[in-house]
């Protein structure tokens, strides 16, 4: 049998695949096994921070397992340590959970946000969150996710959600009770389409959760780690959450996920709350490490000129009505059909995602200008033609 029919009898059917299987790749460029050539304006969706085969980050993960792959969390490592560290300097936030997927990095969130109210008042307990949202795959967070196509069959859901109209503060502030203890925000909705959150929206929410004694958590888990043009994305808007979720590209292609708490929410998950086997496994951390120094300021400037590079190059083609996003998370609209676009991206060695109806670009953040040149020809022909 060939890998694909292997594939499409013994793999779980939950994903659309494309016709398409990946052997290789440097940076931007990915090879197919029957050697075809690709550039890649997708980076594993947001994972594949410095592309492939980037040597700092072979050299620092391979490094680490040669030493241990994996302790359990009876014992320290010095990897875990040490980005739980770089991170809270670069941010300013206190303290950090590691695990091992975004989704996970929301639930840690979940917990946290619960905790901190039920320790004030038992039924201090209620999470409000966005329609068009996506925050995960697990129950509790299909639960906090704000988009119904993804809750049929899987009744009965965590309880303690509300789904507000992303941008309506009016609808926002009659929701609001004693029992809210947090608020959940992406600062660009992914999923729902590469929408970025009005400024005055944000600032209405961060004022209401100060004056209110509710926890502000913003989901990282795609806007972070340099994807936006900054370390994370809130902080281009000023914001200080009080939970912050991150996870795909943080550590450059290994799961990992992270729940980074401030002063008010470090202490909240005390000893026996919470845990994860593999949670600040050293490899991942190690990895992490290499990605997250390397996010300085000279390197999110280059990421936000070539964010308007793209965006303004792609603002000419015909076919295009709007461009969303932020960084290098850019939504493109078009007359044709999204889906299309994607397969006739792909036939012509181009690999660009969807998010709802949108042609949806996430490519490394180290991505050349010759292959960004070589990807934007392919995408002018297909969206023009
Ligand atoms: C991808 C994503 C998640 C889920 O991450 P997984 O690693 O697939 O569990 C959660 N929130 C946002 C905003 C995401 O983009």
């Amino acid at each position: 049998m060939t890998v694909k029919e292997l594939d499409n009898t013994y793999v779980a059917h939950t994903y659309g695949r494309v016709d398409l299987c990946i052997e290789k790749g440097c940076g931007a460029t990915l090879y197919s096994d029957d050697n075809k050539k690709y550039i890649d304006f997708g980076s594993g969706i947001a994972v594949n921070t410095f592309g492939a085969c980037d040597k700092v980050w072979i050299d620092t993960v391979t490094s680490q397992l040669s030493k241990i792959q994996h302790t359990s969390n009876y014992y320290y490592t010095k990897p875990c340590a040490y980005l739980a560290k770089m991170l809270c300097e670069k941010t300013g936030m206190k303290k950090v959970f590691f695990s091992n997927s975004g989704a996970e990095s929301n639930e840690c969130a979940i917990k946290c946000a619960r905790k901190y109210g039920t320790d004030k008042n038992e039924n201090k307990n209620v999470i409000i969150t966005l329609k068009n949202s996506f925050h995960g795959r697990t129950i509790t967070t299909l639960s906090a996710t704000g988009q119904d196509s993804f809750h049929t069959n899987f009744t009965p859901f965590t309880e303690g959600f509300i789904h507000v109209e992303a941008n309506n503060i009016d609808e926002l502030k009659s929701t609001l009770n004693e029992n809210v203890c947090a608020i959940m925000i992406e600062i660009v909705q992914g999923e729902g389409g590469v929408n970025v959150l009005n400024k005055d929206y944000l600032d209405e929410i961060e004022k209401i959760t100060t004056e209110n004694d509710i926890l502000l958590i913003v989901d990282e888990v795609q806007t972070g780690n340099g994807r936006c043009g900054s370390l994370y994305a809130y902080m281009q808007f000023g914001l200080t959450p009080d939970i912050v979720s991150t996870a795909k590209g943080l550590a450059g292609g290994l799961p990992i996920g992270a729940t980074m708490f401030n002063e008010k929410t470090k202490d909240v998950l005390i000893k026996g709350t919470h845990g994860s086997t593999f949670g600040g496994n050293p490899i991942s951390c190690a990895g992490a490490i290499s990605i997250i120094e390397r996010l300085d300021k000279k390197f999110l400037n280059e990421v936000k000129e070539k964010s308007e590079y793209i965006k303004n190059k792609v603002s000419s083609f015909k076919g295009v009505k709007s461009i969303s996003g932020l960084g290098l998370m850019i939504g493109i609209e078009t007359e044709k059909e999204a889906s299309d676009i994607l397969q006739e991206c792909l036939n012509n060695g181009l690999l660009v995602l969807t998010a709802k109806t949108k042609v949806r670009l996430l490519p490394p953040l180290n991505i050349t200008y010759d292959e960004i040149d070589e990807g934007l020809k392919i995408l002018k022909g297909v969206i023009e033609g």
